[in-house]
C-alpha cells in the first residue's frame, strides 16, 4: 500500500481501488453501445477521456472508486468532512484515549493574517533574525498550550472521565485518523477545491498526495485532469 508522509506526523495512504483509465472508457463507450477496444486503440481512448473531461460528461469517471487512509488534524477534517459525497470512517476517541499528536507548524508555514483575505495567511518572503525567534518563541508557546491540554485530557481520564467527554478539551491540532471512499469523479472535485491556492495549506498537501497516489492508477486521466488546473 503506498503511502505519502505530510505535515509532521500526517498522511496519505492508497487502501484500496476498483478501475483504472480503461474502467472510464468502458462506461463511456458503454453509452453508444460501441465496442469497446479496450487497448486496441490507446490514442482513441485517450482522446474520449479528453472530449469527456473537458464537456462535463463526467458520470463515466464514477466507474472508478478509491480508499485512502488519511491521518490529519482536526481541523483539516473538519474542512474534509464538508465534502459530502465522500463515505468516511474515523478513530472514535469514546472508544479509544488518544495519543498524544498534535500538528505544530514549520517557522516557514505561519505567515500573517492576511488584510485583503479574511479566510487566508501571507508569506513575506525571507524571514530576518528577529522575525525567526519571534516565530520561533511564538511557536513553542502554542506547542506548550496543546501539551498542556493533552496532560489534562490524560489526568481527567485517570480521576474516571469518561474519554467522550474529556477530550473536549484537546485542541483542534490534535491528529485523527480516518478511511475515506469516494468515486474518482468526487476525488478529483475534492483535489480541485482542496490544491487551490485558497485552500488551507494544510489541506492542500493532503490533495497534492492523492493525485499523486492516483497518477499510478490513472495515469492518462490524471495527466488530462492536471491539464486543466
Ligand atoms: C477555499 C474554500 C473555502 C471554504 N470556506 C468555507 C467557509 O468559510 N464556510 C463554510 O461553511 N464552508 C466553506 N467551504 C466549504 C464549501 O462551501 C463546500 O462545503 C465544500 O467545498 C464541499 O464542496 P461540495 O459541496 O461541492 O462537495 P460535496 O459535498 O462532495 O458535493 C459534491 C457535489 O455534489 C452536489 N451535492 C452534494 N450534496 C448536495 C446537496 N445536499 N444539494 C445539492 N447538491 C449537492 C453538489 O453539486 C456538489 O458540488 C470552503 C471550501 C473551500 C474549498
Amino acid at each position: 500500500m503506498k503511502e505519502i508522509k505530510v505535515l509532521d506526523h500526517g498522511l496519505v495512504r492508497l487502501v484500496d481501488s476498483m478501475g483504472n483509465d480503461l474502467s472510464v472508457v468502458r462506461a463511456a463507450r458503454n453509452s453508444y453501445d460501441a465496442a469497446w477496444r479496450a487497448g486496441d486503440d490507446k490514442s482513441g481512448d485517450e482522446k474520449l477521456l479528453r472530449y469527456l473531461w473537458k464537456n462535463r460528461h463526467t458520470t463515466p469517471f464514477e466507474a472508478a472508486t478509491v480508499s485512502f487512509e488519511i491521518k490529519a488534524p482536526v481541523f483539516v477534517f473538519r474542512q474534509w468532512h464538508r465534502h459530502r459525497t465522500q463515505s468516511y470512517n474515523e478513530i472514535s476517541a469514546r472508544y479509544k484515549e488518544l495519543p498524544d499528536l498534535f500538528y505544530v507548524p514549520d517557522i516557514d508555514k505561519i505567515g500573517v493574517q492576511s488584510k485583503d483575505n479574511k479566510q487566508m495567511r501571507e508569506f513575506g518572503g525571507q524571514l530576518t533574525e528577529e522575525q525567526e525567534e519571534n516565530l520561533r518563541y511564538e511557536q513553542g508557546l502554542y506547542k506548550a498550550n496543546c501539551q498542556a491540554c493533552f496532560e489534562n485530557y490524560h489526568e481527567l481520564i485517570s480521576r474516571g472521565w469518561p474519554r467522550e467527554l474529556a477530550r473536549g478539551g484537546l485542541p483542534f491540532a490534535t491528529y485523527s485518523n480516518m478511511f475515506a471512499t469516494m468515486n474518482l469523479l468526487n476525488a478529483l472535485k475534492f483535489i480541485e477545491l482542496r490544491s487551490h491556492e485558497h485552500a488551507q495549506y494544510e489541506i492542500r498537501v493532503y490533495a497534492e498526495a492523492m493525485l499523486h497516489l492516483l497518477e499510478d492508477l490513472f495515469p492518462v486521466i490524471i495527466k488530462i485532469f492536471r491539464e486543466g488546473q
